[in-house]
């Protein structure tokens, strides 16, 4: 146990308290641990808010965020109340953001939106970063976003235009997070190349977007992720892993200390 437990990359985002890992999130997070993996837990329903603090406040290696799912917005009042009674235990505030993938009513679009837009006050009252969902709305968001001048955004797994990352990384400073889906998608190899490389970070989105499409997936392949940024970039991996982890304690200074 020499340099095993050293702190050496961060999966910025992942839902270790759902139900897929409810039989052996302990195991999983062990897993992870052991390959020197920090984790940031982001649970967006009620149901499931507990549970992530309970998991963080049992590992070291586990911080915790807590949201709002886009699709939850008549929820939005509990959940920003439960935000702000638990703010001395989060790491961030999220995930919470838009999905315009699975709502296409014009209406409850608008509903997100407000929801949205209250989350991102809420995230600048309390001082916390965001984290932001943003799923075939990647121009709305970022929009949202710099119209209330908010400071210390991920946008995670993005899957809007390369172009509009490269200006929000650049001129706005926000943060990437690239997940283990990269290894199977052109759009995230994309967009890994326009992101400033300051500002890039990497994610596993556990359960979903694994490096095998329909497998669950687990923060332990965050370390696959950080291989192909590495080799899209064309960066060693060590020096990738170091630029990576600095990203993140410069967006989430609060890992340092815990
Ligand atoms: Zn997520």
């Amino acid at each position: 146990m020499t340099n095993s437990n050293r702190l050496k990359i961060i999966d910025t985002h992942c839902h270790l308290e759902e139900p897929e890992f409810a039989v052996d999130s302990d195991e999983v997070i062990q897993r992870a641990a052991r390959l020197g993996v920090h984790m940031i837990t982001s649970a967006i329903r009620e149901d499931t808010w507990d549970r992530a603090l309970v998991i963080s406040a049992s590992h070291d290696s586990v911080s915790v965020a807590l949201g709002l799912d886009p699709d939850l917005y008549h929820q939005i009042h509990s959940a920003m109340d439960f935000i702000k009674v638990k703010r001395e235990q989060l790491i961030a505030l999220g995930e919470v953001g838009l999905d315009h993938y699975r709502e296409r009513n014009h209406k409850k679009r608008e509903d997100q939106e407000k929801s949205f837009r209250l989350m991102i006050e809420l995230a600048k009252e309390i001082d916390l970063p965001l984290q932001v969902h943003s799923r075939s709305a990647g121009r709305k968001a970022l929009e949202t976003l710099t119209n209330m001048e908010a400071r210390n955004v991920q946008m995670h797994a993005f899957d809007g235009k390369a172009s509009l990352a490269r200006v929000a990384s650049t001129e706005h400073g926000y943060y990437f997070s690239i997940p283990t889906s990269v290894v199977r998608s052109a759009q995230k190899r994309k967009l890994v190349k326009a992101v400033d490389i300051e500002r890039i970070l990497v994610e596993t989105d556990s359960p979903v977007l694994g490096p095998v499409r329909e497998s669950r997936n687990e923060p332990m392949n965050v370390w696959v992720a950080l291989r192909e940024v590495a080799s899209i970039l064309k960066r060693e991996e060590e020096e990738m892993r170091d630029i990576l982890l600095e990203n993140t304690l410069r967006l989430y200074p609060g890992i340092r200390t815990k």
